[in-house]
């Protein structure tokens, strides 16, 4: 296949450009072809004349001739796109069954945002001399220029009109703020295993730029993938640092992806305190105006390393020498929306492209990832200290929330994280005396109640699972589409005034737990607020969700508690194990570091029995890994399968139904489903499944049967939502 920048062949200038548009109107599919006018190249953002409208597209390829009539684009955007992007919008629409338009959509900067101007300063060359007459106020404010104008406008303007200086409006760039994280600019001294990890790393990014600038004496052979496996707190982030630095010299591009920004500001700061003005950061949490002129500082060259969570991966950067997927296991990787690409996936696609490195890092790495890289790794912590020792705690007989060395420990701790991975008050009502449940009105799924105060707290130091009373306070909500409901005063059903509360949430625990409690669920606004004061405090228990168990680094965490393991292992789905072992191993992770204290960690469990979390207990990844890829070959599930869903969504319950049962007919005969048809957002739908042993095959199979969906009668008003191995 030849790249789609280089002219077709004959030596003649290319006439046509392929546009692609920006739309995803149905009927509309590219791409179209028009007139190249001069210097039109691949990436190129042009708005075309298409029947009596005018669409923005993307030109996504050359050609010598067309069998049409051309039509000029009416306008060529200042913005473009780098060849390569453009060929992995087209590899990603075809890898996940997207579309071009959805993919080149993501890949382009926020649009219609304005450029920010300010005014510069300076003063005007032998303005000055020994005669020009100076308060000491304007001497200091001449001191301080070239520069931009703030507050001192007025002075500047009077300074302006004597000739002195000169003030112009100029574009200038949003920058993020710096993460308020202190760190050490200063390489640190390594120890012997991450000296070997970055002689490794250092040799493949080397290699692989040799290779990719054609030079002679470029190896043979270059690991390009590898696997960092570190236990939690081994130093990997000084490990990605030097090899990004290495990179950086090498003169090539880096991409470094985090989990979720907000939850590792840490990890940001190091990279930025380390290789400044070089970094940029991707993120949803910036404005429009501060992401445009992030891409922009990228696009231009100006920046040569990208950090940030997900979409970080489809950063503007041009030969990209290295790509770091940090806490590589993980869910956060994968996009929910449509396109629902994997920014791991797409990792190694664009080390590939370019000829770069991929690094994925991780204490608890997934099955994928240990069966098909290299490895390499940090068995011990940096600082030198042991793993905390975690107990499983068998809480088969006992009725209260925490068993009682549980909640000892947490009184006697001075800093602890406690994981409920359940957000909320109460995660279900139910009618005591009739059954009755309360359901979203939207959706098939119960509504949570959120911030009641009151009656659980009766039984204040051991809570139960389960409260009864009158639910007053608070507001049910919906997790799925957001309806909200004062809770009930009594039952609709029956009238009873009991009201069961079940399943303990984040919040409910907090309010429950001794002590200063800092919570941390997908409800906290400010997550990077209540890290930071967590870190800061003397004492304190930071009790959350999943989310408080990611790449923190606190120095004097003395305890870390599993409220309910059994939450994940239950869950049904192929990879509830390997989940429950990354979870308790990075929550045990946080546990112990650095300081005086020794750390402890304690796991409730219904199940201390399981594997999983012994294997996690007893920080052995190697022979969980080991036994989680058995069991996969066994079953056939990735990384020795592809698994597709198709959803197939309508407003009209008939209609959902109508077409699950055509997908069903489209797909091959192995095909499972389609599954009890469930609502979503007021919306019904039917899930299918495809599995099978190459990806190739699976997702040819897929696509073929949802164009052909597509097309044909009754799709109007129907979502198809294809998810290749879903999360
Ligand atoms: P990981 O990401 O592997 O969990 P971090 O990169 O967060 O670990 O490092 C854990 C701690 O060890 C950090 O506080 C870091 O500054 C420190 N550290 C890393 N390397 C060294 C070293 N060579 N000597 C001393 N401390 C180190
Ligand atoms: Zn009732
Ligand atoms: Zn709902």
């Amino acid at each position: 296949m030849s790249s789609p920048t280089s002219p077709p062949g004959g030596g003649r200038e290319p006439a046509v450009i392929r546009v692609e548009p920006l739309v995803t109107a149905r009927g509309v599919r590219g791409p179209f072809d028009y007139a190249r006018p001069a210097g039109c190249d691949v990436g190129a953002v042009v708005e075309v004349p298409f029947g009596r409208q005018r669409l923005r597209g993307v030109v996504t390829a050359l050609a010598e001739t067309s069998e049409h009539a051309l039509k000029e684009p009416l306008s060529i955007d200042e913005t473009s796109l780098p060849p390569s992007l453009v060929e992995l919008a087209l590899w990603m629409a075809g890898d996940v069954v997207s579309t071009p338009a959805r993919c080149l959509d993501l890949l382009l900067p926020p649009a219609d945002v304005t450029e920010r101007t300010r005014l510069w300063a300076a003063v005007v060359p032998g303005a000055i001399d020994a005669g020009t007459r100076l308060t000491e106020r304007q001497r200091a404010l001449l001191d301080r220029l070239p520069g931009w104008t703030g507050d001192d406008l007025p002075a500047l303007r009077r300074l302006e009109a004597r000739g002195i200086v000169t003030i112009e409006p100029r574009a200038q760039d949003r920058r993020p703020d710096d993460p308020a994280v202190g760190a050490p600019a200063r390489p640190v001294a390594l120890n012997p295993d991450q000296t070997a990890a970055v002689e490794r790393l250092r040799s493949a990014i080397l290699g692989a730029a040799a290779r990719r600038a054609g030079a002679g004496d470029a190896p043979a052979s270059v690991e390009e993938r590898l696997l960092l496996h570190g236990v939690t707190g081994s130093g990997k982030t000084e490990v990605y640092l030097q090899a990004a630095a290495c990179a950086l010299e090498a003169g090539r591009g880096v991409v470094v992806l985090v989990p979720e920004i907000a939850l590792t500001p840490q990890t940001v700061a190091r990279f930025r305190a380390r290789l400044g003005d070089a970094v940029a950061v991707l993120h949803s949490g910036l404005s429009r105006g501060e992401r445009r002129d992030e891409w922009w500082r990228l696009r231009r060259g100006e920046a040569r390393v990208c950090v940030g969570p997900m979409s970080a991966v489809l950063a503007p950067l041009e030969d990209v020498g290295l790509v770091i997927v940090d806490e590589e296991h993980d869910p956060a990787f994968k996009h929910d929306g449509d396109p629902r690409y994997d920014a791991r996936r797409v990792a190694a696609w664009r080390a590939r492209r370019d000829g770069g490195v991929l690094v994925a890092g991780s204490a608890t790495p997934r099955p994928e990832s240990w069966l098909a890289l290299p490895r390499i790794s940090l068995a011990r912590r940096a600082d030198g200290r042991p793993l905390p020792p975690v107990e499983l705690v068998d809480v088969r007989r006992c009725r209260t929330v925490l068993e009682r060395t549980v909640h000892q420990a947490l009184i006697d701790a001075r800093k602890a994280i406690v994981l409920l991975n359940r957000r909320g008050w109460a995660t279900s009502l139910q009618c005591a005396d009739c059954g009755h449940a309360w359901q979203c009105p939207n959706c098939d799924v119960s509504l949570v109640l959120h911030g009641a105060g009151g009656p659980s707290a009766a039984a204040a130091a051991a809570p139960t699972m389960a409260a009864i009373g009158s639910a007053g306070s608070g507001v049910l909500r919906c997790h799925h589409c957001g309806h909200r409901e004062p809770p009930p005063v009594h039952c609709p059903a029956c009238r009873s005034v009991s009201v069961g509360r079940h399943g303990l949430g984040t919040e409910q625990l907090a309010a429950d737990l001794p002590g200063h409690v800092f919570r941390l669920d997908a409800d906290v606004r400010d997550r990077a607020g209540v890290l930071e004061r967590f870190g800061a405090a003397e004492e304190g228990i930071l009790v959350g969700t999943q989310m408080i168990a990611k790449g923190h680094d606190f120095p004097d965490v003395d305890l870390g508690v599993v409220v309910d393991a059994d939450a994940t292992l239950r869950f049904p789905d192929f990879r509830s194990q390997e989940r429950t072992f990354q979870l308790v191993a990075q929550l045990a992770g946080r546990a112990g570091r650095g300081g005086a204290t020794s750390g402890r960690v304690l796991v409730q469990t219904r199940s201390p029995e399981d594997a999983s979390l012994r294997l996690a207990a007893a920080h052995d990844a190697e022979t969980f890994l080991a036994g989680e890829l058995d069991r996969r070959r066994e079953r056939g599930f990735p990384p020795f399968a592809t698994l597709a869903r198709i959803t197939c969504e309508h407003e009209d319950e008939a209609r959902a139904q109508a077409a699950g049962e055509v997908l069903r007919q489209r797909l091959p005969r192995e095909a499972t489903g389609p599954l009890p048809l469930f609502r979503r957002q007021g919306r019904f739908r039917r899930t299918l499944e495809l599995r099978g042993p190459h990806r190739g095959p699976v997702v040819a199979a897929v696509r073929a049967a949802v164009d052909s969906i597509a097309g044909s009668r009754g799709a109007r008003g129907l979502v198809v939502v294809v998810e290749i191995d879903p999360r």
